[in-house]
């Protein structure tokens, strides 16, 4: 008998808690129970400011002995919660969710036969998206290639946190303790055998999306300099251009000097070497300051999160 546990971030989602209970429990959890084996629900509320959480107590009067909740003393983040529910999760099999019935609960039985198929990492693939904006779609779109291209892991495209792990690749990924946390990447990162299965990625159920644009920017960015040199390597290659340039620019200036009459009108291109060299050089140091704002957030060495509250499962 194999435990699954699913891990299911929450961030006001006050509309969605009892329809996800309710399609999990008939898409999921029933087959589950039919098939032998046995779940687990580990709810992360993410801080929220509306009931989710004094409904999510409500479900789990209803369902006593697999229902964990956690609650953070205040909003840490979607990759947070996961990363909260990854640390608790018992079972062979862990599977994080999106609350808002984006990630259909049916699919996660197809992830459950790739695993017993003795795969340890199973992702799901969006092949479509229904209802999500042009924005939306565009972005991450874009999101996904630029860091294909820009990362040496071939970090699978169009793949969001919906994603079944094997107890051991949990465990591997439970040791990786970074503070700026983008987990597909990390979960590819880990290696083991890794597949997919594809689904029709929905609208949400109810609600409007957690992950405002200033939040996908930040994971965006989180994501390329988590796995990525290219930003360091990109001030590099502006400062070695530039010098060419400089370089190329003094030979001309040295012949204007020296050869011609017409040294004293060299106030232009001055301004613009001045000026140009300045932009390269304020925005290298910019890099430079981002990676060094992580190095010194990563040696604070803070907990992830901090929980409030703890409901367990009573046996
Ligand atoms: N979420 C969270 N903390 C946050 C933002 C989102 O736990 O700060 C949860 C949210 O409740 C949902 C999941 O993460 O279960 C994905 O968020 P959302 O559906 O808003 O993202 P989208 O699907 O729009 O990308
Ligand atoms: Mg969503």
């Amino acid at each position: 008998m194999a435990l699954h546990s699913l891990v299911i971030p929450i961030f006001n989602e006050e509309e969605n808690v009892h329809e996800l209970y309710r399609r999990l429990h008939q898409d999921l959890l029933m087959p589950i129970r039919n098939r032998g084996d046995d779940y687990e629900l580990v709810f992360v509320d993410d801080g929220s400011m509306d009931r989710s959480f004094q409904l999510l107590k409500e479900l789990h009067e209803k369902d006593q002995k697999s229902i964990v909740i956690i609650r953070f003393s205040r909003n840490f983040g979607h990759q947070m919660a996961i990363t909260a529910g990854l640390d608790r999760a018992r079972g062979d099999t862990v599977t994080v969710l999106d609350a808002d019935l984006q990630d259909p609960p049916s699919i996660v039985l197809e992830m459950i036969q790739k695993w017993e198929l003795s795969f340890d990492i199973v992702y799901a693939v969006r092949k479509k998206r229904l209802q999500e904006g042009l924005f939306k779609r565009l972005s991450a779109n874009f999101f996904y290639r630029i860091l294909a291209y820009s990362t040496r892991l071939d970090i699978p495209k169009d793949v969001g946190d919906f994603r079944l792990m094997s107890r051991r690749t949990v465990d591997a990924l439970r040791g990786l303790r970074e503070r700026h946390r983008f987990m597909r990447g990390m979960a590819k990162w880990i290696g083991f055998k890794q597949t997919y299965v594809s689904y029709v990625r929905e609208g949400r159920f109810a609600g409007t999306t957690k992950y405002p644009f200033q939040k996908m920017l930040r994971l965006a960015w989180d994501a390329f300099t988590g796995f990525s040199l290219l930003p360091l390597r990109a001030a590099t290659f502006l400062g070695l251009s530039s010098a060419v340039v400089s370089f190329l620019v003094a030979l001309w200036a040295l012949y204007i000097r020296f050869f011609t009459d017409q040294a004293i009108q060299g106030w232009t291109s001055t301004i613009i070497i001045v000026l140009f060299l300045g932009g390269v050089q304020l925005f290298c140091i910019g890099v430079l300051g981002e990676y060094v704002g992580r190095i010194f957030e990563q040696v604070k060495n803070r907990p992830l999160y901090i929980i409030e509250e703890i409901v367990a499962p009573i046996k």
